[in-house]
């Protein structure tokens, strides 16, 4: 096991190989079993509920998001959860799903299930995860990350999660477009991201730039123009659980953030950037407020949320290879 290399595949692929597919399917519930999945989907609430402001400033930013954390934190998330699984991760490239994403095969009854039921507050009734089964109850969280009914999490991180998970898994493909809180993040075209906004952000340089926000101009941070429209749009399309704090509930997330942290590792590997990887992240101590001071969490020899030195620091994850994984 310890030498072992994860091999992520297009899911496509996967999902032609029954055993590889019900293996995917066994390790994800078998997660669920022990309880360790919900914790992933606590600790993914918690840093969304870790603001990383000063005052007087109008931003989303958060301890894994809108900042230049966002591609190293979720790459250590994934790192994390897919040795806990004991399986690779696969990765879903939304981009060949564009001219039809409701026909694509991962919403298949063996797989990820499809679209939730409007006459039952959108809750994914077939499939593994779907409410028919039983196997997988969901999680809540309130805005500080706290499992909704408990609030001694945060001074116990070890409570159980399991008295917790009394939901059911959620979707509602597209129609956030049609509510104002989607409004300018991407509603001009409802649809999946393509290959172009893929293209697009690959295309651009330096990873980040000031004020390392939500506000980055995207012609001028990969980060941001990787996080906005083509992460962004594909968990906007899906809908449900998927536009909440506690997004990890649907397993789809897992294999949609593979597919950006692939994104990432193409950007790592172009030509002018393979030997280079201080182009990788800013160097530490240049992630800086507009006073100067430094945004502590956000730079690149700094711990993460909410692992601390239980986890890797920023810079011993920008280069994948030392995490025992690659892509197909
Ligand atoms: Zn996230
Ligand atoms: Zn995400």
């Amino acid at each position: 096991m310890s030498d072992e290399i994860f091999v992520r595949k297009n899911v496509r692929k996967i999902l032609k190989d029954e055993k590889e597919k019900s293996e995917l399917i066994k390790a994800f519930i078998r997660l669920k079993e022990t309880g360790k999945y919900d914790r992933y989907v606590i600790w993914h609430a918690q840093t969304m509920g870790t603001m990383v402001q000063i005052t007087g400033e109008d931003t989303r930013r958060n301890a894994a998001h809108w900042g230049p954390i966002f591609l190293p934190w979720h790459r250590e998330f994934l790192h994390k959860f897919e040795l806990d699984l004991g399986v690779a991760l696969p990765y879903w490239d939304w981009t060949e799903d564009v001219l039809n994403p409701m026909a694509s095969p991962i919403w298949r009854d063996d797989f990820m299930g499809g679209n939730g039921n409007p006459a039952n507050d959108y809750v994914v009734f077939k499939g593994p995860f779907g409410s028919e089964q039983l196997k997988w109850p969901t999680i809540e969280a309130n805005d500080y990350g706290n499992p909704v009914g408990n609030t001694e999490l945060n001074a116990n991180p070890n409570i159980p999660l399991s008295d917790y998970t009394n939901g059911s898994l959620t979707r509602f493909f597209t129609l956030c477009y049609l509510e104002p809180r989607c409004a300018g993040t991407g509603g001009v075209n409802p649809g999946l991201p393509k290959s172009i906004d893929v293209d697009n952000a690959l295309a651009t340089s330096p990873y980040d730039s000031s004020p390392w926000d939500d506000s980055s101009s995207q012609s001028q941070s990969f980060r941001m123009r990787l996080e906005n429209r083509p992460h962004g749009g594909v968990h906007i399309w899906v809908g449900g659980h998927m536009l909440t704090n506690t997004s990890p509930n649907d397993p789809l997330f897992f294999l949609h953030h593979s597919n950006i942290d692939r994104i990432w590792v193409e950007w790592q590997n172009d030509i002018s950037r393979r030997t280079e990887p201080q182009k990788w992240y800013p160097p530490h101590g240049t992630i800086t407020f507009p006073d100067g001071s430094i945004i502590h969490g956000h730079n690149r020899n700094d711990h993460m949320t909410p692992w601390g030195t239980n986890g890797n620091n920023i810079e011993m994850v920008l280069n994948h290879h030392n995490l025992k994984y690659k892509y197909e």
